[in-house]
């Protein structure tokens, strides 16, 4: 017999587990489908960071930044083993793109979006800049530090799909979904699973397959309408060293592009870029310039650091095409539905940092469709398990 859900999740990625636990909080019967493991694409290739994004501010990205600073302090909450406080610091130099002042007035905007005790930042006396894990001080005018915070986003991604598991969502490893058909009443999602094809019925379908979006949209049947975007490739490459007061937030010499140098794992880790991207999704990996890039980053800031690369890695993210430079481009979740009431929400583009929260507006998007449930928990307040 064909098994019959309220929602069908294509993706296991932080997006597609954020919608399970959002679901089955509410008591809808929901599958989520991954093709490979949980956070197996984008969701382990991140930066890492719980924020508010102090570099959107430049872009005018107010709202994204305050919403998100709100999910950060939610995160910092729910999840205090998987999410960590960590300091930030900018350091200015002489010959740097952007100066003291506008750093500050930056910093002093992102207090006030935060408006928590953790908005804080403060300038490091000079004499305290040989304390910071050996960070150039030749033509150095300035040290500010912020709070931020950083996490695991393969850890947090299982966390939340556990904590789906814990109210009833079924969730598959391994399943490949390979079509996606109308039904009078919703859609029917065909699947390979141990080499056999499947299916099951369900009343709405997320497509949450991050950079495989259209993808997955040209396996759906009738074709709904497509958005125009862009996949662009950011890289990481994680070196040898130790940074002990926490991340830093420098400007890459070669285009005044932020990069972050952070503490990951005992490790040393450098992102990211932005590199327009052809291709399947699953085949993305750093380019030889993307790692000289960010070598030239991490020895021109701490040049007491190994650039010897022991391993690197790359994501995608999902961005709407617009006239506007990469950097400059919206970083916010856009919805794409079927219908005017719509049976099958894509996700495209989004944070980690944001995914509860979009979780909550893709079940907005079903309301004319299933019935109206109220949680059983918030998961504002629901503590994710830990192993
Ligand atoms: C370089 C980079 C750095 C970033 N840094 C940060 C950061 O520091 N902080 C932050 O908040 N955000 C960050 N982001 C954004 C964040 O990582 C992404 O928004 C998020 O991980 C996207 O998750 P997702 O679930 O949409 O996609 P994914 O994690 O890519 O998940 C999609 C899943 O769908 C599966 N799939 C695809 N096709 C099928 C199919 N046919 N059947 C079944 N399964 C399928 C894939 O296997 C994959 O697991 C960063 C993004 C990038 C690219």
């Amino acid at each position: 017999m064909t098994a019959h859900f309220d929602i069908v999740v294509i993706g296991g990625g932080i997006h597609g587990v954020g919608v399970a636990q959002a679901a089955a909080v509410r008591g809808y019967r929901i599958r989520l489908l991954e093709q490979g493991a949980l956070a197996s694409g984008t969701s382990s290739r991140s930066s890492k960071l719980i924020h508010g994004g102090l570099r959107y501010l430049e872009s005018g990205q107010l709202r994204l930044v305050r919403e998100s600073l709100l999910e950060r302090e939610i995160l910092l909450a729910i999840a205090p083993s998987l999410v960590e406080r960590k300091a930030f610091h900018i350091p200015v130099y002489a010959d740097s793109r952007r100066k003291p002042a506008y750093i500050a007035t930056g910093l002093l905007l992102y207090r006030l979006l935060a408006r928590g005790p953790y908005g804080s930042f403060q300038r490091i006396p000079a004499r305290q800049w040989d304390t910071l894990d050996g960070l150039k001080t030749a033509g150095l005018k300035a040290v500010f530090r912020y709070y931020d915070a950083q996490t695991d986003d393969v850890a947090l991604t299982e966390a939340v799909a556990r904590s789906a598991e814990e109210f009833g969502a079924e969730i598959q490893t391994g399943t490949r979904v390979i079509g996606i058909e109308r039904t009078t009443l919703g859609y029917e999602v065909r699947f390979v699973r141990n080499g056999s094809v499947e299916s099951c019925l369900a009343l709405t379908v997320v497509n949450a397959t991050g950079p495989w979006v259209a993808q997955t949209l040209s396996r759906v049947s009738p074709a709904p309408p497509r958005l125009n975007h862009d996949l662009v490739q950011g890289a990481h490459i994680v070196t040898e060293g130790t940074l002990a007061q926490g991340v830093y937030y420098t400007e890459a010499p070669a285009d005044g592009r932020a990069v972050f140098v952070m503490p990951w794992r005992g490790r040393v880790l450098t992102g990211t870029t932005e590199t327009l991207y052809v291709g399947d999704p699953g085949r993305v990996a750093p380019t030889a310039s993307e790692i000289a890039y960010l070598q030239e980053v991490l020895t021109t800031y701490f040049p007491g650091l190994s650039a010897r690369v022991e391993s690197s890695f790359a994501g995608l993210r999902v961005l709407l095409k617009t006239a506007q430079g990469l950097n400059a481009r919206a970083r916010g979740t856009v919805f794409l539905t079927d219908d005017p009431t719509p049976r099958l929400v894509s996700i495209f583009g989004g944070k980690l940092t944001d995914y509860r929260r979009t979780a909550e507006q893709v079940l907005a998007r079903f309301r004319g469709v299933l019935p109206d449930r109220a949680p059983r928990v918030d998961t504002k307040r629901l503590v994710l398990p830990t192993r």
